[in-house]
């Protein structure tokens, strides 16, 4: 049994939001995979619920007209992971999240509740960062648009505004077009575990594809919030791919504070982060044809 005070079903964004603005304690539930386990557990026990499920305006992935990719945020795992807008223009975010629980999981849980949730070890969250994708999101006084870089204000805390919603994920054209990306996700299990420490990298190559024209890296679980390593980065930009790849793990170190947790401790995670900014930036340059 559950503890719900009701279960308000909105029949459109805007109702959601008004529903949001009548009773500011309620709490917005997509897919459910972590709001119900939370009031389960009693830390959302007796809140009204506004669901969005099945609001169409928030669901499709799709490319537009100038290139960009849009996912609504009712995507769930396995329609990212499936959808051919995103094989051909991001494979790495479909890489992500099919690496997200087991197949039940990736049928209900969302995408925007994926990052909304303001986890750090969310699987769809390092590679959202590394492609610099911006969150669309729509309150009362209309939409705004936020950069992946400003989303996360602390743990489990993002830059949503009372009584907004996330109403689009977008991925501009020039964030990912020319790139090749690759998400490594080391846990302690293959399935139903949750990310011990994640890295996504993104690389665009030089016309020979011998150098790192450019990189973005980004982590989850290496500190309190998804993070992305801009020092790293600079550091191997313009260096040959296997030069960029021994260094990009060292000069990480400098930019991630993870911690100690019952799943690792701070010192392994240390570790990880140190070799497998390397591995994921080899990975991603292999898969754009690098000459290493
Ligand atoms: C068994 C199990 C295994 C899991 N394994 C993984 C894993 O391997 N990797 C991983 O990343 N996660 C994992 N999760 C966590 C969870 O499934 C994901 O975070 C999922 O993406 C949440 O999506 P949802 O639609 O179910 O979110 P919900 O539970 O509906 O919502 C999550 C949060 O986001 C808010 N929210 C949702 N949509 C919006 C919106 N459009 N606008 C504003 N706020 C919104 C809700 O209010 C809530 O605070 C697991 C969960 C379970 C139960």
């Amino acid at each position: 049994m559950f503890d719900l005070a009701s279960i308000y079903e909105a029949k459109s964004v805007s109702a959601a939001i008004r529903a949001l603005e009548d009773d500011p304690s309620a709490v917005v539930i997509a897919g459910g995979t972590d709001v119900l386990i939370k009031v389960r557990e009693g830390r959302l026990a007796g809140r009204r619920l506004i669901s969005i499920h099945g609001l169409a305006e928030l669901e499709g992935i799709a490319l537009t007209p100038a290139g960009d990719v849009e996912i609504g945020p009712l995507a769930t795992f396995r329609q990212v992971a499936e959808s051919p807008v995103i094989e051909k223009t991001v494979p790495v975010l479909g890489e992500a999240v099919d690496q997200a629980g087991g197949p039940q999981l990736r049928a209900q849980g969302t995408i925007g509740g994926n990052v909304c949730n303001g986890i750090t070890s969310a699987d769809s969250a390092s590679t959202l960062l590394a492609l610099d994708a911006r969150l669309r999101v729509r309150g009362p006084r209309g939409e705004r648009e936020i950069p992946m870089a400003e989303w996360y204000r602390g743990a489990g805390k993002v830059n949503l505004a009372p009584y907004e919603l996330l109403v689009k994920i977008v991925i501009p054209r020039e964030n990912y077009e020319g790139y090749f990306g690759h998400y490594i996700k080391y846990a302690a299990r293959n399935a139903m575990d949750i990310a011990t420490l994640g890295v996504s990298c993104m690389v665009k190559l030089s016309g020979d594809r011998t150098a790192v024209e450019d990189v973005s890296l980004a982590f989850g679980v290496a500190g309190p919030v998804p993070l992305r390593v801009y020092g790293a980065e600079a550091a191997v930009r313009g260096l040959p791919v296997a030069e960029a790849a021994d260094q990009i793990g060292p000069a990480a170190l400098e930019e991630v504070s993870p911690r100690t947790s019952w799943r690792a401790t701070k010192e392994f995670r240390i570790q990880l982060v140190r070799e497998l900014s390397g591995r994921a930036l080899r990975e991603a340059a292999r898969k754009g044809g690098a000459v290493l």
